[in-house]
């Protein structure tokens, strides 16, 4: 029997799906002044309960100064840890880059999604103008005016704007007829919690192996964070193994890469694509996160994009309401496509090359290889490569900006 309508809730902005991306959106448009409803279909994270979620994310340090500005970095650090070097290696050569090389101590963070989403969630419960509904599914989405509305089972959601925070499978995305193009490719990435039997020395390193890229992203306590990339059919064999099976695999594959690593929770696969959304906007309608882009996890940016996302989206939306313009009004969001997409399609276009170069035949490897340690001998080189995977070069949104 479907539940009964009753209650309507109105704010300034409605926020489908209450991620890492629509959390921080919604604590950001907080902090301007704006009211939010957010709905997620997932309950909130239960407090000691490690999760689901193997993932764990590395934070560049251009996007920390969002957490920072939000007040949320304490909270973080207590179980964040920082990476202070990136090491690449093809089949042959490689290249590797410090944080002293873009001035900044720390290149980023690395933080377990299980860390992450109760921090967000503890400060979304502290804010008097954010109201979280989870778990609530949002059945369908309709751009009205002068109001969107979010269907819930419960009731209903009006806002003058609704952001799609909703993942790859955003409903708000379908529902704005917003086309979304791209492709899949045949691999699928495990991620799984190791620990290590020597420091890691707080290094995010990555091996391009012949069926996909490894990473191994640091964690507190001398674990780490694998991202195995694989051919599709490679990756669910691995998944089928017990954990002994599993790590007597990684031990072979890249043995010499995680000497002596056993595993320390649980395994997860993810599908691997590129899609992006052919507009970030529409009437009384924008996109963050996944559901504007999904990008192969091979450098370790798509919520960094997304958080980016809900940065700028903060400025735009403020810029408009500054002007007294509708906030979800087209003209007012047309600057979010603009400014955004192009940002979202060069680091697509930049994981789409490092995936095809180093799944490609071997002399096109040994070739990439080269090139990667012939750009990592020059400093000018290796100090824009520090600052790109900083998430600190093109036009910074204002929460993004130093200082
Ligand atoms: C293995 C792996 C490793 C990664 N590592 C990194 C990394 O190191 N650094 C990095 O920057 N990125 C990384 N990424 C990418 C990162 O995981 C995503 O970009 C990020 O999770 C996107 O966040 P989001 O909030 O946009 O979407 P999601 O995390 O997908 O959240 C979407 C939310 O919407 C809710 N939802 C969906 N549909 C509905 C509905 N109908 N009604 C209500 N709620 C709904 C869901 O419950 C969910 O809470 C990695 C990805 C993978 C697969």
């Amino acid at each position: 029997m479907a539940a009964a309508r009753t209650k309507t809730l109105r704010a300034d902005v409605a926020i489908a799906g209450g991620g890492p991306v629509g959390l921080t959106l919604a604590l950001a448009l907080a902090r301007r002044g704006y009211s939010t409803v957010v709905a997620d279909a997932a309950a909130p994270p239960k407090p000691g309960k490690s999760g689901a979620d193997s993932r764990a994310y590395f934070i560049a340090y251009g996007c920390w100064r969002i957490f920072k500005a939000l007040e949320l970095e304490d909270a973080l650090l207590a179980n964040a840890e920082p990476v202070t070097s990136v090491e690449a290696e093809g089949r042959i050569g490689g290249i590797s880059f410090l944080a002293d090389e873009c001035s900044e101590p720390v290149l980023g963070y690395m933080v377990e999604s299980a860390n992450l989403l109760p921090v967000l969630h503890n400060a979304v419960k502290a804010e008097t103008s954010v109201t979280l509904i989870a778990p609530a599914k949002i059945e369908s989405v309709a751009f009205g005016d002068p109001d969107a509305v979010l269907q819930l089972a419960s009731g209903e959601v009006r806002a003058s704007l609704v952001i799609g925070c909703d993942g790859a499978k955003s409903i708000v995305r379908k529902a704005a007829g917003l086309r979304w193009e791209g492709w899949d490719y045949d691999a699928k990435a495990i991620s799984a919690t190791v620990k290590l039997s020597k420091p890691h020395n707080s290094s995010a390193r990555q091996v391009f192996l012949p069926g996909g890229p490894l990473a191994v992203l640091p964690l507190k306590g001398d674990r780490a964070n694998l991202i195995w990339t694989e051919r599709a059919a490679v990756a669910d064999a691995l998944m089928a193994l017990d954990d002994r099976g599993f790590e007597a695999e990684l031990a072979k594959s890249a043995g010499d890469f995680v000497p002596g690593a056993k595993l320390s929770g649980g395994r997860h696969v993810f599908p691997v694509s590129l899609r992006v959304a052919d507009k970030f906007h529409g009437p009384r309608v924008a996109l963050a996160g996944d559901s504007a882009h999904v990008i192969h996890p091979l450098g370790g940016q798509g919520l960094n994009l997304g958080l980016k996302d809900a940065a700028a989206l903060v400025d735009v939306i403020a810029e408009a309401g500054r002007a007294g313009l509708d906030i979800g009004g087209p003209s007012s969001l047309e600057p979010y496509t603009r400014w955004r997409r192009t940002d979202v399609m060069s680091a697509a276009a930049a994981m789409e090359a490092f995936a095809r170069v180093f799944s490609g035949p071997l002399p096109v490897r040994l070739v990439a290889g080269l090139a990667m340690q012939a750009a990592g001998s020059v400093r000018e080189a290796r100090k824009l490569f520090a600052r790109e995977a900083g998430g600190d070069l093109g036009e910074l949104p204002s929460l993004m900006r130093a200082g």
